[in-house]
């Protein structure tokens, strides 16, 4: 018999939390999928060089190519010879355009977009663009440009397959009859704070906020957790994702985790996903839908008691909501302002210098002081992200 053919993955973002359980995914499907042989090709890290060739390195067999998209630390790493990844021997790119050339490569099948936040909307609009299959974690990238991606999608025939688990989920229960689908209801952990007072968040320690109960993630989306922002950039996420109105769209508290999304349809019926929290499940399924293959990620233990929460949501305490309906209503640059602004603020509360509840408030001041246009070009958007970057940081100043 010959060979099965290959299936040849590109990880931008290897060294963080989604890139890292891909490399398992990728590793284990190599074992157990009789109909493709599964290598990660191409692999990308940001500033932490030491992490990427750690993590390339145990990749069995070892990807072809490596890029350092900060082009900075790279040149000053192997300026001195003392690079480590002075061991790996492919070939190695460095700057953000390097990410480009590497989504766009023909050998590879699958894109899988693992850069937190912004940075990673060219890549994946790039791959999109190519017609690949995309396994789409980078949420930002929809939030930022979900029209242009779409209508690139739509032009090549590109697969945008969610790796973010609620969206898996919905995924998972649509079906193929889209009318007959009346809500999509997104489940929400509630993070760290589900119980806290407003007076009690606007005290909290970046201790805490870094402190989620269920999910082991980067610090970004971990503090969009705390926030709920998390769950706004899914609302928007999801709007152009399954091309539905903001009206679709509803958000539960659900504290355990395990389920990670429902539909509901006309006749009342909800149907839901569970699984234990893994995001190694939601990545197999974008690589290897439609087709399921024996599972890496964590197996329900009916053993153990089980109980599911499900709590309304509260938008008072946590406005960051409401934010995020009234971007997937309004769409054009308003995605990209809130995303800019909260990354921005993200930042600076890591940083120590706004306070917990300073975050959604100045992505909310921001929106509101921006100039708002209904059909931005992708260089449109660019602009306005670097703006409202610039006014974040005015607003914060003044807090
Ligand atoms: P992370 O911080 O652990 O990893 C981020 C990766 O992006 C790293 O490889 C880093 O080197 C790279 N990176 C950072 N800044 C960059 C830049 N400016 N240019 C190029 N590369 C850069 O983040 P994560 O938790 O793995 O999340 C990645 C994406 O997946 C985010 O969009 C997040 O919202 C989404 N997501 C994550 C989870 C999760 O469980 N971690 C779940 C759902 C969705
Ligand atoms: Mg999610």
């Amino acid at each position: 018999a010959s060979d099965p053919p290959a299936r040849r993955v590109c990880i931008l973002g290897a060294t963080g939390s989604i890139g890292r359980s891909t490399m398992e995914v990728v590793a284990h499907l190599r074992k157990v999928d009789p109909e493709y042989r599964w290598q990660v090709w191409a692999a990308s890290g940001h500033r932490n060089l030491d992490t990427l060739a750690e993590v390339a390195l145990s990749a069995d067999p070892v990807p072809r190519r490596l890029v350092a998209s900060c082009a900075q630390t790279h040149a000053r790493v192997s300026g001195n010879g003392e690079s480590p990844l002075a061991r790996f021997s492919g070939e190695i790119l460095a700057g953000p355009d390097a990410l480009v050339r590497v989504a766009t490569d023909p050998e590879i099948d699958v894109l899988v977009a693992a850069i937190v936040g912004r940075a990673g909307l060219e890549s994946t609009l790039a791959a999109v663009q190519e017609g690949k299959r995309v396994a789409l974690a980078n949420k930002e990238t929809l939030v930022v440009a979900g029209p242009i991606v779409r209508q690139a999608a739509q032009k090549s025939g590109a697969e945008l397959l969610p790796v973010d688990s609620e969206h898996s989920a919905l995924f998972q229960c649509l079906g193929d009859r889209p009318d007959d689908v009346e809500k999509l209801i997104l489940t929400a952990s509630g993070g760290p704070f589900r119980d806290w007072s407003t007076e009690q968040m606007r005290q909290a320690s970046v201790q805490s906020a870094l402190n989620h109960p269920t999910w082991d993630m980067g610090a970004k989306i971990t503090i969009d957790s705390a926030t709920m922002m998390n769950k706004a950039l899914e609302i928007i996420e999801a709007r152009w994702l399954f091309d539905v109105p903001a009206e679709t769209i509803e958000v539960v508290v659900h504290p355990q985790s395990i389920v990670h999304s429902l539909v509901e349809f006309r006749d009342h019926s909800v149907i839901s996903q569970w699984s234990p929290p893994d995001m190694r499940l939601p990545i197999q399924y974008a690589l290897t839908y439609p087709r399921r293959l024996p599972g890496v990620a964590k197996r329900w233990n009916r053993q153990q008691p089980c109980q599911l929460d499900m709590l309304p949501a509260d938008r008072e305490r946590f406005p960051a909501l409401d934010l995020g309906f009234e971007v997937a209503r309004v769409g054009g640059t308003a995605g990209a302002v809130v995303n800019a602004a909260n990354e921005v603020a993200v930042g600076l509360f890591l940083d120590g210098q706004i306070r917990f509840t300073d975050i959604v408030k100045s992505c909310h001041q921001v929106l509101q002081h921006h100039q708002f246009d209904a059909s931005p070009t992708l260089a449109d958007l660019v602009q306005i992200d670097q703006w409202a970057r610039r006014e974040t940081l005015r607003f914060a100043d003044g807090l």
